[in-house]
């Protein structure tokens, strides 16, 4: 693997990285290149990383996915990643400084494994709850999406790891994501979208920006003026554009564009042609040099070009505890306590006997969402796991799945299967050419593989995976592959099926990541060992291939399921029902077709709610699902997809060692019905973002339909009261204020609580929303203490735009201390006076 110090450039002495004399080496070494040199730049030179150059001292740059962990250039079980919770968790914790520790973290893995550049954050916007990458997104809210990007920005390139806030833009939701043209207005692009890329660039000074998929307004986004304009021109982004995977389409009309990097490569539109486009004047060899200097300063940032030291020195490499225990804070921060009736948590441990743990992510907690966003970590910790280290031996933990979440192959792992050569538990893998003879083997961890890019260097024609299943159990067993293409697989030698298998979806993407399934059954005895062989005929035109050896293990019927979940609760002291989605309901390729929790957990809680007085649940999905059973419960804790330390952070929360930190980044409905912005679905291929500014909170205060839990909700272990805010009572347009604001803890315990600053406008000339959130700051307070806290509020939370640029409407504002956006307790009058 390649190390930070295999990157370091020692040869020469280096210059300081001082912008003049980085501008000086980029120019030298520009000078140096010819055009066919510096085309080939500008595409990636295979799926991670792009060409070195050595004649300048250019070595590769290699990028990663980004944002939870960094996986780096290999996409499996044998190079682990530390694992963040989400980015929505990430903003549910509304706290700037922890992100920035986050992003050294992420720094820290970066250098670890040979990684420049990170594929993050995606600062798209929760426009839809169904939006698939909706976990992976922040928030619903344009400025708290935009500090906590920059905030993770700062993170990471204050150690000389590039961030990349992607995707450049209107990318909110999956479906036809690659073609989808969304129209949206362009007071909406810059109040809304567009604004959260701004504050990665102009506070944060991000040194990448990836080009969606998708068009907005007509234009592929890989060929859109905005790349331009106002990124470049307003914004001042001196960074690479990078294109997302496969989304440059056009040689010379993305060139011409402010587009830098056609990602992944070696193939792609540009290349010959688009030496021949220069050639014939199509394109100007000027937007080449440009582009070209733009990746030579990225190159002299993360300490790619030889005679530069980079912008950062490397960070500390960070040991493993460390990295966990901050994968446990930001966890623990990010919880969000929706419901606590009675002060039902934090649980006093001491005055448990029997806990019962139920729930299908009870012992198999969803520590990610699914598609590029999801790492291969070290390890994951239950709920169940965790409680029970936390709980200890004097009090009696006891589990039942109770209903299912998920259904179909599950890839084969651990003590299921051996590899039939080694020995040792897991498969084993031959990658075979034409004639059928093997020229590489390996063995694996686990049934879940994927090979790209260099699998095909010595043209594997076949890959085949054998394994000795052996059943803990008795009874039927589904066993299968999920994957597109031609398989076959036998068990003891007999065929169990032979298949070409068609895609089931248009995304290439989505097709990697949740192939379809083809099973066969087999009885077995509990005990009883079988020889099975997976053999898979590699398309010729692939340049990845992933699929699994899965399968599905017999299980209770479901109402025996349930009924001994029941029985558990009602002998118990208290039940914690973990309930939530999956990484194959939440993921990156397709939207979400429903809020509900899949199965009958609704069902399941309700039953257990009727015989435990004390239930408590867990709700370990990435975005928003209706609770129709919240009010039967006393409590309900949001995790969302907490990373690697998840049931360690459940179990602090709970037992309270650490409060639930977590405010609602998104809103959270009833009911499916009321959710104001829900469809994804274009019509014709253009998705209309026909509401305008009205999305996430502000569109609920406009429906005045009453969500479940509202925006920026989120209780902790003790109770807060905002005694008054005071603002200055008039300012001049463009001038910043800062709101004092008072705030007392009135609970029992020291605390943390995020105050909310929002600005209505109740009497104005223009359309405006009901409200919107115009700054945030933290408290901490022991009790009965009381604290004053200064919140800045920016002059662009004033301002709103029109006839191409930002203005103010002169009058009064009124600015709305709360501790959601529908508990504003004090207010205070903002004018802004005449010019
Ligand atoms: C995703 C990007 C990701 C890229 C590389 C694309 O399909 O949209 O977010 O960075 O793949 O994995």
């Amino acid at each position: 693997m390649a190390t930070a110090d295999s990157h370091a450039a020692p040869h020469r002495s280096r210059i300081e990285h001082q912008p003049e004399a980085v501008e000086r080496r980029v120019e030298e070494a520009l000078a140096a290149l010819s055009l066919e040199q510096k085309v080939r730049l500008l595409t990636g030179a295979d799926v991670w990383s792009t060409y070195p150059e050595p004649a300048i001292g250019l070595r590769r740059i290699v990028v990663s996915d980004g944002p939870v962990g960094v996986r780096g250039e290999q996409w499996d079980e044998r190079d682990p990643s530390v694992s963040l919770p989400s980015p929505t968790a990430l903003a549910a914790t509304w706290d700037e400084a922890l992100i920035e520790r986050a992003g050294a973290l992420l720094a820290s893995e970066a250098r670890r494994k040979g990684v420049d550049v990170v594929l993050g954050p995606t600062i798209n916007l929760h426009r839809s709850p169904l939006g698939g990458r909706h976990f992976e997104c922040f928030s619903e809210d344009p400025l708290l999406t935009g500090r906590i990007g920059a905030a993770y920005v700062r993170g990471l390139q204050a150690h000389g790891v590039g961030a990349t806030p992607k995707h450049y833009v209107g990318n909110d939701s999956e479906t036809e994501r690659f073609t989808v043209d969304v129209r949206i207005d362009q007071r909406t692009l810059r109040e809304l979208y567009l604004a959260p890329f701004e504050r990665t660039i102009v506070d944060a000074r991000a040194w990448l920006v990836m080009a969606a998929y998708n068009a907005v307004n007509g234009v592929t986004m890989t060929e859109s003026p905005l790349l331009a304009s106002p990124l470049d021109d307003e914004w001042g982004f001196d960074g690479v554009v990078v294109s997302d995977w496969t989304a440059t389409r056009s040689t010379a009309a993305a060139a011409r564009a402010r587009m830098d990097l056609a990602m992944p490569g070696p193939t792609g539109p540009w290349g010959d042609a688009l030496v021949a486009a220069v050639r014939s004047g199509e394109v100007p060899e000027k937007a080449i040099d440009e582009k070209v200097r733009r990746l030579l300063r990225l190159a002299a940032r993360v300490g790619a070009l030889e005679g530069v030291a980079p912008a950062a020195p490397a960070p500390a490499q960070l040991p493993a505890d460390a990295a966990a225990r901050l994968a446990r804070e930001v966890a623990a921060a990010s919880m969000v306590l929706v419901r606590n009736q009675g002060d039902a948590l934090p649980l006093d441990a001491s005055t448990l006997q029997r806990v019962a743990v139920i729930g299908p992510n009870a012992a198999e907690g969803r520590i990610q969402g699914g598609g590029s966003a999801s790492v291969h970590p070290h390890y994951a910790v239950s709920p169940l796991e965790g409680l029970r280290a936390a709980l200890g031996h004097r009090v009696e933990v006891r589990h039942a799945l109770g209903a299912r979440s998920h259904e179909g192959l599950v890839p084969v792992a651990g003590d299921q299967v051996t590899d039939p050569v080694t020995g040792e538990h897991g498969v084993h893998v031959r990658l075979l050419d034409a004639s059928g003879d093997a020229f590489h083997e390996e063995h694996r961890a686990v049934g879940k593989l994927t090979f790209i890019g260099d699998f095909r260097a010595n043209r594997a024609e076949t890959i085949e995976v054998t394994a000795r299943f052996r059943a803990a159990e008795a009874g039927r067993h589904r066993i299968g592959v999920a994957g597109v293409g031609a398989y076959r697989l036998t068990a003891g030698g007999q065929v169990l099926f032979e298949e070409t298998v068609a895609p089931d979806k248009d995304d290439m993407a989505a097709m990697l990541l949740a192939p379809p399934q083809r099973a066969a059954e087999l009885i077995l005895a509990a005990g009883q060992e079988v020889d099975l062989a997976l053999t898979h005929t590699v398309a010729p035109d692939a340049f990845a291939v992933a699929f699994s050896l899965g399968v599905e293990v017999p299980a209770l019927p479901d109402d025996e399921e349930l009924a001994r979940a029941v029985e558990l609760a009602r002998t118990s002291d208290v039940a914690i029902v973990v309930v939530g989605t999956t990484e194959a309901i939440e993921s990156e390729g397709f939207d979400r077709s429903s809020l509900a929790l899949p199965g009958r957990q609704d069902e399941l809680v309700s039953a257990i709610a009727a015989v435990n007085r004390r239930t408590l649940v867990v709700v370990n999905a990435g975005g928003p699902v209706t609770m129709p059973w919240r009010d039967e419960v006393d409590s309900v804790l949001l995790t969302w997809f907490p990373g690697q330390e998840m049931g360690n952070a459940v179990a602090d929360v709970l037992l309270g060692a650490a409060e639930p930190g977590g405010r609602l980044p998104t809103t959270w409905p009833s009911r499916e019905e009321d959710v104001p912005v829900l469809s994804t679905k274009p019509e014709n291929g253009k998705l209309v973002y026909a509401e305008g500014l009205h999305i996430g909170y502000r569109a609920w205060a406009r429906a005045g339909v009453a969500p479940a839990y509202p925006f920026g909700h989120g209780l902790g272990y003790t109770r807060w009261e905002i005694l008054d805010i005071d603002a200055p009572p008039s300012i001049a347009a463009g001038a910043p204020v800062e709101a004092r604001v008072r705030v007392r803890n009135t609970g029992p315990r020291r605390g943390r609580h995020v105050v909310q600053l929002y600005l209505s406008r109740p009497d104005s000339e223009i359309e405006r929303p009901v409200l919107w959130l115009a700054g945030f700051a933290a408290v901490e307070a022991e009790p009965d203490q009381a604290v004053e806290v200064v919140i800045p509020v920016a002059p662009r939370a004033f301002a709103h735009w029109a006839s191409g640029g930002w203005q103010v409407e002169p009058g009064a504002f009124t600015l709305h201390a709360g501790h959601s956006a529908t508990v504003l307790t004090r207010q205070a009058a903002v004018v802004i006076l005449e010019p």
